[in-house]
């Protein structure tokens, strides 16, 4: 790990406010989840601090948002240069804490940076309107502004990218930010804060706000009239707290919340393709991604060969600690995880399910690895198909007609990401436009992009991340109209 970034100087560093590096009397253990072990015990923000954090987010606000769009440009292109300067680092402090495999956590420091380096262009391209004219004596001008001080929140799969898919627009739009990381993986999240210092970006601006009492930590910060905008990524249920909280004051609101996916293969596809691309989709983070493959739907003609395909390419999984580069799948977070696709796997086990591959947690790896399970014949009565898993977990369902498979995939209250593989142009244009979610992905299995627009529909979230659509998010539209001309 490089000096910058050392343990030492993250425990050290607990709080990150107005500049400053704080501690408060409590605090909590962040702990590997490939071997149990405490990586570090950090500083847990109470009441106070969120309210110091806001004093300090709301002072910031008043220079930030007056910096020209170059200015915000300039620095959130450094902070990317400085991420980039530290992938490895990075990816390490991420897999200590988080567990993913090494590479795929440099892999998400380059996607979380990616973000930085995309919003610091966009940065420079907000701008309004000037209406047609309704009056010869008057001017109709729209100007888009910076909402103000953001709460953001964000979860515990992408310890990196979670946090600059927000921070990163919501700087180039002129606001400034308040974040609460999750407990599970504060260190990513302090790191990064250590890179923002280090380019200058000014006190205030960033506040990043470890703790484990988030319950503390939104009721004070939706209780604030100064926070105009909260953004949160996380369960569907939290969400849903939250922006009942913030009804009270009117914050607006961006929620990116838990998804079910189907993966559609039909009879027309190219069944390697179709492997291949539910490969990327699943197994990525060890299946827990919001846009994982939950129900995978293959047409009753092409079932055996798809499903024998896939049995083969998931026996050659390895897994095993992700500091080893080798292995493509590393721990779950917790035990209640393992826990939790144990009993989906057993509940469909129950009513009728085959097991074509059995892993499942594997105790000489240790306690929280879980190798990968597959199993066919599932039914929408089973609650695997039902929940979000986030494991290992292939759930295979057969369906007859083109019809049937799309009812399916949209018989779910969550519409984050849907997958499907065919290949007759009238049936890709019908079912792209019937799936009932934010993403799509045709023919394809890995679909995020700082480019594309991400988010969901129904009980999946309000608002869209990344892309050109990303930094409105963050502004308010204003009228100007101006008479007497
Ligand atoms: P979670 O909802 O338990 O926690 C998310 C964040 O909310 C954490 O920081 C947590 O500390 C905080 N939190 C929990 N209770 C809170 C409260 N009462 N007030 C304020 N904050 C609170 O979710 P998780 O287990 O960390 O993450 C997994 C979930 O996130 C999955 O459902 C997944 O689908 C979803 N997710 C969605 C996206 C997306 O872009 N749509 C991306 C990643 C993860």
């Amino acid at each position: 790990m490089s000096e910058l970034l050392s343990r030492d100087e993250l425990i050290a560093k607990a709080l990150y406010i107005d500049g400053k590096w704080l501690d408060t009397d409590k605090h909590f253990d962040v702990t590997n989840p490939a071997n149990g072990e405490v990586v570090a015990s950090v500083a847990s923000a109470n009441a106070e601090s969120v309210n110091a954090a806001i004093d300090a987010a709301h002072r910031a606000f008043k220079s930030w948002r007056q910096c020209t769009s170059e200015q915000r440009s300039k620095k959130l292109r450094e902070w990317f240069d400085a991420i980039m300067q530290h992938q490895q680092a990075l990816a390490e402090i991420m897999t200590l804490e988080q567990g993913k495999p090494v590479d795929e956590a440099a892999g998400e420091i380059a996607y979380g940076a990616s973000f930085v380096e995309w919003f610091a262009e966009e940065a420079k391209r907000t701008r309004g309107d000037i209406l047609p004219m309704i009056d010869s004596h008057q001017e109709n001008r729209v100007i888009k502004q910076p909402i103000g001080v953001v709460g953001c929140i964000t979860p515990w799969n992408f310890p990196n990218a979670m946090i600059t898919r927000k921070v990163a627009p919501a700087l180039a739009a002129g606001c400034t930010v308040v974040v609460k990381p999750p407990s599970q993986t504060p260190l990513s999240a302090l790191a990064l804060a250590v890179l923002a210092e280090k380019v200058g970006i000014p006190a205030g601006v960033i506040n990043i706000l470890p703790t484990d009492d988030a319950k503390t930590f939104s009721e004070t910060l939706c209780a604030d009239q100064r926070v105009r905008k909260l953004s949160f990524t996380g369960s569907t249920k939290v969400g849903q707290g939250l922006m009942k909280l913030c009804s009270e004051n009117i914050i607006k609101v961006s929620l990116e919340l838990g998804g079910n996916a189907p993966f559609i293969v039909f009879d027309d596809a190219d069944i390697d393709l179709a492997v291949e691309q539910l490969m990327a989709s699943k197994f990525r983070n060890a299946g827990q991604t919001c846009i994982s493959a939950n129900r995978v739907l293959v047409q009753d003609s092409v079932h055996d060969a798809f499903v024998h395909k896939l049995k083969t390419q998931i026996e050659s999984l390895k897994v095993g600690d992700g500091m080893d580069s080798d292995n493509d799948l590393g721990p779950l977070i917790n035990q209640d995880a393992v826990d939790k696709a144990h009993t989906l796997v057993s509940d469909a086990m129950n009513k009728g399910a085959h097991c074509e591959l059995k892993g499942g947690q594997d105790d000489y790896l240790g306690p929280l690895f879980y190798r990968p399970v597959m199993i066919t014949g599932v039914t929408a009565d089973m609650d695997i198909s039902q929940t979000e898993i986030f494991a290992p977990v292939v759930a295979v369902q057969r369906f007859g007609d083109e019809d049937e498979g799309v009812q399916l995939a949209n018989d779910t209250p969550f519409g984050l990401a849907a997958y499907f593989c065919a290949s007759t142009p009238s049936r890709i244009h019908r079912v792209s436009h019937q799936l009932e979610a934010g993403l799509i992905g045709i023919n394809a299995g890995a679909i995020s992009h700082y480019m594309n627009p991400f988010g969901g529909v129904k009980l999946s979230g309000i608002g869209r991340e990344g892309s050109h659509y990303g930094i409105d998010e963050y502004m308010e539209v204003k009228t100007l109209v101006q008479g007497g001309l």
